[in-house]
């Protein structure tokens, strides 16, 4: 703090979004077409978030039609078909190539007017009162400022509320534990004439041999061919014929908001990654000539800080499809899909279902700080409803009707905390967004 207080400040705007993933991207695009003049920082030189850098793959989830995420998969689909080589097994089609995306998110943000740097993290506040009144941004020639009426924190982490010192919560209620990280990575030279997908280790999948993928898998993992805390090897579909994206890698017990703990999580999932390769190629018909075709560059976090909002979704709304009169993200849907915090596999034995659910505005604004907004995983919620939520198409939807909120907050002058919330559903209606379906 000491050395922001006689920073210069950059510019002036009336939102400023703070990550550039799946929620911020959407945030940023929403608040831009609703009137305001925007500005989106990102720390790493791609945006996309976990879509590009942690090549996350497919795009998961569920919400009521019309949002922003139908345009962006309608996007990825457009562009991909001059490379999409995509053998069809089922009728899914939300698999994405992250090197692909990597190329359309930028012109997506210039055409719909919102400004935007890369190599830009941010690294702290200058607050006045219980307002943020400046951002302070790490720049190539030193700290620098901007000034925004209205933020969005789609960090992921929360970093943006955390610094300016917005209570949160921390891992699972008894023991603060968070979800693993995992780096995925693509393999290629897949062999399609024989190979398996695999989702989870709950689908039932077979080889040749009539023996289930995932005891050859657990039968590894006991002879020490695997990591001690991988019990699944998960091969998804990509765009690509003869690739897979692989969800396998697993690291437990790390700090991963501490610099120490990303190193080691980074450092023990990168070993990891040729065991995986090695397992496969050994034991599973249509891997043996498989090949690392590319990794993920930024570490996998799936928790971190949740911070706390007017509103907690709580498990009870997820499971059974709790109704708000705030709605702004309807029918929204995924398993409770919670990987050990402390071990292998699933920490409830399988992902549970949930029923449709919506997401009320107040889970999207923070305690005690007054001009600010939540987007993406770092929103209001317990760390089971947090497993069904943190997914990319419900955070694109949470992103829109973050966006807009903070477009018609900064332009009207009003907290995000006072706004009339049916003002923002009939915008949001308006975009063909199904809130009351
Ligand atoms: C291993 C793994 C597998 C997953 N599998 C799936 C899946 O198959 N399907 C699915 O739909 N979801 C999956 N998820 C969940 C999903 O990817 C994330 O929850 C989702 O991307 C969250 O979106 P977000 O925009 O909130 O955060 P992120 O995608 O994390 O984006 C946050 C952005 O903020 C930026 N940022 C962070 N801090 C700063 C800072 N200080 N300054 C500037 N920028 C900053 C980051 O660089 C990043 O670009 C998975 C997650 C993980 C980790």
């Amino acid at each position: 703090m000491l050395f922001s207080q006689n920073i210069e400040i950059l510019e002036t705007v009336d939102v400023l979004v703070a990550g550039g993933g799946p929620a911020g991207i959407c945030a940023a695009v929403s608040a831009a077409r609703a009137g305001a003049r925007v500005v989106l920082i990102e720390r790493f030189g791609i945006l996309g978030g976990m879509l590009t850098c942690g090549h996350v793959n497919p795009i998961l989830g569920s919400v009521s039609a019309g949002t922003i995420a139908d345009e962006l998969l309608q996007l990825f689909k457009a562009s991909r078909s001059a490379t999409d080589t995509r053998i069809t097994r089922n009728g899914r089609e939300n698999e994405i190539d992250p090197e692909v995306v990597k190329s359309i998110l930028g012109p997506f943000l210039k055409q719909s007017g919102v400004d935007y740097y890369l190599h830009c993290p941010l690294v702290d506040v200058i607050m006045d009162g219980r307002s943020i009144d400046v951002v302070v941004i790490g720049t190539p020639t030193g700290l620098a400022g901007i000034r925004a009426k209205v933020c969005i924190d789609a960090t992921g982490d929360g970093t943006l509320s955390f610094l300016s010192g917005a209570p949160y919560w921390i891992g699972r209620e008894p023991d603060g534990r968070c979800q693993p990280t995992t780096l995925e990575f693509t393999i290629s030279h897949v062999d399609e004439t024989k190979a398996i997908f695999c989702f989870g280790g709950s689908d039932p999948v077979k080889l040749e041999s009539g023996e289930e993928y995932r005891k050859v898998c657990q039968r590894a993992q006991a002879a020490g061919e695997l990591p001690a805390n991988v019990s699944i090897v998960r091969l998804h579909k990509t765009p690509h014929a003869g690739e897979r994206s692989v969800n396998a890698t697993q690291a437990n017990n790390h700090d991963v908001l501490s610099l120490g703990g990303i190193r080691d999580a980074e450092l023990e999932l990168r070993q990891q990654i040729g065991l995986c390769i090695e397992f496969l190629r050994t034991n599973i018909p249509g891997y043996e000539h498989c090949l690392l075709k590319s990794s993920a560059s930024a570490l996998g976090v799936r928790e971190t800080r949740r911070i706390k909002g007017e509103y907690m979704l709580c498990d009870r709304d997820v499971e059974e499809g709790s109704r708000f009169a705030d709605v702004v993200v309807h029918k929204a849907w995924f398993l409770i899909d919670i990987h050990n915090p402390s071990g292998s596999g699933q920490a409830e034995g399988q992902s549970k279902m949930a029923r449709p659910y919506d997401i009320p505005y107040r889970c999207l604004v923070p305690l005690d700080i007054d001009n600010l907004l939540l987007a993406g995983r770092c929103m209001s919620g317990t760390h089971r409803a947090h497993a069904s939520y943190r997914v990319m198409t419900i955070c694109m939807a949470m992103g829109q009707a973050a966006g807009i909120a903070a477009a018609v907050c900064s332009l009207a002058d009003i907290r995000p905390r006072d706004l009339d919330v049916s003002l923002l559903q009939q915008k949001l209606t308006g975009c063909s967004i199904d809130l009351f379906g």
